[in-house]
């Protein structure tokens, strides 16, 4: 079958032919994939920053945003049955008994470190035609969400940080609908995912992103009832004046410069909440005093979040149909290119051109 696979070593990407896999236990399912999202995560490993292929191969096939459709089930498969549309999880647990973490499911919270993920590190991923997997990483999807259900796995980041969020804030004593201003980094998928997770929240809305053609980036957030301010005409000084005390930062734009910027205009008792890996640039000034006593003085929270645990996955399936329900338009307008499995070589090496873009294995 065909599948998109990185060479780390000689540093390629090709459409390989990889052998179809077989369901080898009861447990587990087979699933033709239907689309794959293209993240920058792909592009960083197609890039060869990292990306490790699993061990014995010298190819890893990439893709970790998923929707597939199952065909085969084994005898002890509950979760899913042939025809079900599902979105696998990323993430698997790492060996050691000693990790409590991956003992009791939760390998997002991994304390080794040796951890495995589809299609990122040391397992095959998803831009293939098959799959099979334990069922225990397979959420079914309604079938209404046939056309967006790609955008589930990305939409996790901010669920599982969204959930997050809430341990942290029952911190305060009160509720209410007070100190709900929210201030979201980036206007790729991740930060215009997150916007929309949190004005269902409840949550007043800004994105301050630099994306030199915006204007599809603020469409949708207008839609969304949410303010999109431009960074390259507005400074963080002149954004932070028009939003008023920030209660809560999402980041999703992976540049340490701009989150450090705006880590200094976090209001009292706030969260800053990234999500972004950064690639390794040269260092940069921080005023690390003011900072500091920032944090301390404002009792604020400056909090990590790597998605993703399975509940996650059902929260992003449960609201990406509240999204498509409230604003159908915004949430389809996400994906802005979908290319056949054949050009997918073509489409990482091209860059981020529009929001998201899919690669349509099958229809
Ligand atoms: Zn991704
Ligand atoms: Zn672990």
């Amino acid at each position: 079958m065909k599948a998109v696979a990185v060479f780390p070593a000689c540093r390629e990407v090709q459409l390989v032919d990889h052998p179809e896999p077989d369901i080898q236990s009861p447990t587990q399912l087979k699933a033709r994939i239907l689309d794959v999202g293209v993240c920058g995560t792909d592009r960083e490993i197609t890039s060869f920053q990292y990306g490790t292929p699993p061990e014995g191969s010298d190819y890893l096939i990439i893709g970790h945003e998923s929707l597939a459709q199952v065909t085969d089930v084994g005898d002890r498969v509950t979760k899913a049955k042939p025809g079900d549309l599902v979105v696998l999880t990323v993430r698997r647990p790492c060996p050691h008994a000693s990790c409590i973490a991956c003992r009791s499911g939760r390998q997002d919270f991994c304390y080794t470190g040796d951890y495995t993920e589809r299609g990122i590190k040391q397992r095959h991923g998803f831009m293939t035609e098959f799959v099979v997997e334990e069922d225990g990483y397979a959420n079914v999807v309604p079938s209404e969400l046939r056309d967006i259900a790609v955008l589930v796995e990305p939409l996790t980041i901010a669920e599982k940080s969204m959930e997050q969020l809430r341990f942290v804030q029952e911190r305060l004593p009160w509720d209410g609908e007070e100190h709900r201003q929210a201030l979201v980094l980036g206007a790729g998928p991740v930060g215009l995912l997150g916007a929309m997770a949190l004005r269902i929240a409840g949550y007043q809305v800004t994105v301050y992103s630099r994306s030199p053609k915006h204007e599809e980036q603020n469409d949708i957030v207008s839609a969304i009832g949410a303010r999109y301010i431009a960074a390259e005409t507005q400074s963080v000084d002149e954004m932070s004046r028009a939003v008023g005390t920030i209660d809560i930062v999402y980041e999703a734009i992976g540049a340490s410069g701009v989150a450090f910027d705006v880590i200094k205009h976090l209001g009292p008792n706030g969260v800053f909440i990234f999500t972004g890996v950064p690639g390794r640039k040269g260092p940069i000034e921080v005023d690390t005093d003011d900072i500091m006593r920032d944090v301390v003085l404002n009792n604020q929270v400056i909090l990590g979040s790597v998605n993703a645990p399975p509940h996650s996955f059902q929260a992003a399936i449960r609201d990406l149909g509240t999204f498509v329900h409230k604003w159908p338009d915004a949430v389809r307008a996400l994906i802005t290119g979908r290319f056949p499995i054949d050009q997918a070589t073509t489409t990482l090496s091209q860059g981020a051109a529009g929001i998201k873009n899919v690669i349509a294995v099958s229809a």
